[in-house]
């Protein structure tokens, strides 16, 4: 497997690839980074659609692999089901959150904090108590503004590996895939949802952008909780308590 350099690239596979050659290119990169991982290599997965998908491509390759959910308190009911309806067909997937008090609506007056509290942090704590050499997500990089830079491995903290195996593919490829395979979906996009996340945070829109709906009035508008922006090897001293 190439591994594709640059912005440039990654635009021309977008559009270049067909659906089964993008499904074909994401489990070679799964399959090869199993071999180099082995045990220590492990699935994010958000209980999205292209969560979802990723981990069923990774139950494909080798269905030892091992994932886990970062969930928070304010997740919407419909997720917190379907999370535990997913964790019983798939009980290697161990759950992280932080249930320590925070302040009340930090989500209004710092949601960069919020964030790095609910969801960064239990993170850092599953990179850790997983013992995590690389790990998996469903980034793509047409989701929206924030994701147009990353590579589908690359080492954004020194130590820890991450694999973006769907990166080129579309929203409708997910969807594509997702139907081919029966894999169960969050109950949320019947409603119109087509990013989810906590519920204060998280609106239904009409927009083109994916993720227009998350943090909507706040400057993180479409952008990011911090999980792939901030470290994930544990940084000593930084984040604790409030
Ligand atoms: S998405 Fe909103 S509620 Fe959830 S952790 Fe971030 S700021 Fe807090």
């Amino acid at each position: 497997m190439t591994l594709v350099a640059g912005q440039e690239d990654l635009k021309a596979l977008v559009d270049g690839l067909n659906f089964r050659q993008k499904v074909e290119r994401s489990l070679a990169l799964i399959r090869d980074a199993h071999e180099v991982f082995g045990d220590h290599l492990v699935a994010a997965n958000s209980l999205g659609k292209d969560s979802m998908a990723v981990w069923h491509l990774a139950k494909r390759v080798n269905p030892a692999i091992r994932g886990f959910i970062v969930t928070t308190r304010f997740k919407p009911q419909e997720t917190k089901d379907f999370m535990r309806s997913v964790v019983a067909q798939w009980p290697e997937l161990q759950v992280f959150s932080n249930d320590d008090p925070i302040p009340d609506n930090l989500f209004l007056t710092d949601p960069d904090r919020c964030c790095d509290l609910l969801k960064v942090q239990p993170t850092r704590r599953a990179v850790e108590e997983m013992n995590v050499a690389c790990w998996v997500t469903g980034l793509r990089c047409t989701e929206g503004r924030t994701r147009t830079d990353f590579q589908e491995i690359e080492e954004r903290d020194e130590g820890l590996m991450k694999l973006n195996p769907i990166l080129i593919w579309n929203e409708r490829e997910v969807w594509q895939y997702l139907a081919l395979h029966h894999v169960p979906v969050n109950p949320l996009y019947a409603q119109g949802y087509r990013s989810l996340g906590c519920a204060p945070c998280t609106r239904i829109t009409t927009a083109p952008d994916e993720r227009a709906g998350r943090w909507v009035g706040t400057s993180k508008c479409g952008g990011e909780c911090g999980i792939h922006t901030r470290p994930l090897k544990t940084v000593r001293g930084e984040g604790d308590g409030i």
